[in-house]
């Protein structure tokens, strides 16, 4: 299959052709970038835009239930959802532990879902290109609402929140009336926490640990972006099926919101710029991997650690040599 026909059957909404275009931007190899580039530019034509919600939550708190459990009811309003991972750890563990469909049995047999793991890469500037292509493809095959997840373990929810149009943390009630040792960062990213689990005998501390959310959020300094109220913490239950579409009110409040004030495109905006460096940096980087560039890195480090050369000399060596290597490759 060519480019434009990978193309046309991703615009019609061909699941099968989705999944061998998300299979193309996650390859490593530079004729698949090519083509890759080829397919996203040709369906960033379609000006389709999904929401895309960030995901975030410690291992355990529940999110694989609350995906399939918040996806299937947004399936029920007729609306296509698309489930991607941001998982830095997928490359060390050798298999993603997010976005697995066995994890959403109920969601991924749905006609109207897609539901992807994240690509293993080592680093995660790797994984977060990809998952972000990932999402244009989504968005261009028509689908509504782009959810990607990540666990809570600190990088992965800056470079989902960079990809996603607002960011949802998910909770599980403490035990006690301790704030669960939410970083700072993450809670700031926020911008509406789900306690989860508020069922049975545990929706006592869910309400405590939701009351503490909501003051810690309120002694946050109001964000430009937001309107009156948020962020917000609320319960819900992924289990019980309940509060969630209360969420999803929440979400589309806050959405309608932005979109009518500029901050949506706006921020979609910042998000292109930093996505378009990002492109650029990782490149660069890509340059320093080749062989010739790790034996050419080597030789001259070695000549600076012997004190034949200083340190400034040799980097400028090395850049002249990277010069030299693009121009003769014809960029
Ligand atoms: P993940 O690791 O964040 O994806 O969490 P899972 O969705 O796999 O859930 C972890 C555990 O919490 C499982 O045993 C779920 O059954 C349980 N769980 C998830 N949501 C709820 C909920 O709303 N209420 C209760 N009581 N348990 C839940």
């Amino acid at each position: 299959m060519d480019t434009l026909e990978l193309a046309e059957k991703v615009e019609r909404g061909d699941r099968r052709a989705l999944a061998r275009a998300v299979t193309l931007v996650e390859s490593g190899r530079a004729d698949h970038r090519a083509e890759a580039v080829t397919v996203l530019e040709r369906l960033a034509k379609t000006g389709r835009q999904a929401l895309r919600i960030g995901l975030s939550g410690t291992p355990g708190v529940g999110k694989s239930t609350f995906i399939e459990a918040f996806g299937m009811m947004l399936i029920a309003r007729g609306l296509r959802v698309a489930v991607l991972a941001v998982d830095p750890s997928s490359a060390r563990s050798g298999g993603s532990i997010l976005g697995d469909k066995t994890r959403m049995d109920r969601l991924s047999r749905e006609a109207g879902a897609f539901i992807r793991p994240s690509p293993s890469q080592t680093h995660l500037g790797g994984v977060a290109r990809r998952t972000r292509d990932a999402v244009a493809l989504c968005e261009a095959a028509g689908f509504d609402v782009v959810l990607i997840e990540t666990v809570g373990v600190g990088q992965s929810e800056t470079v989902v929140a960079e990809m996603a149009d607002m960011f949802v943390l998910l909770l599980a009630p403490a035990g006690g009336d301790e704030l669960q040792g939410v970083k700072r960062g993450i809670m700031e990213m926020a911008d509406l926490i789900l306690v989860n689990k508020a069922d049975g005998d545990l929706k006592t501390s869910a309400s405590r640990t939701c009351a503490d959310y909501a003051g810690a959020l309120r002694l946050l300094r109001k964000r430009p972006q937001d309107p009156e109220g948020f962020p917000k913490a609320m319960m819900v239950s992924a289990a019980q099926e309940t509060g969630l579409t209360e969420a999803w009110a929440e979400i589309e409040a806050l959405i309608g919101w932005r979109r009518e004030n500029g901050h949506w495109q706006g921020r979609r905006a910042e998000q292109a710029r930093f996505w378009f460096q990002e492109d650029v940096r990782q490149a660069l980087l890509a340059q320093l991997q080749t062989p010739d560039a790790r034996a050419r890195m080597r030789a001259l480090g070695d000549a600076v650690a012997r004190g034949e050369m200083p340190p400034g000399r040799a980097a400028q060596d090395m850049l002249a040599d990277l010069r030299a290597v693009s121009a003769s490759s014809g960029k």
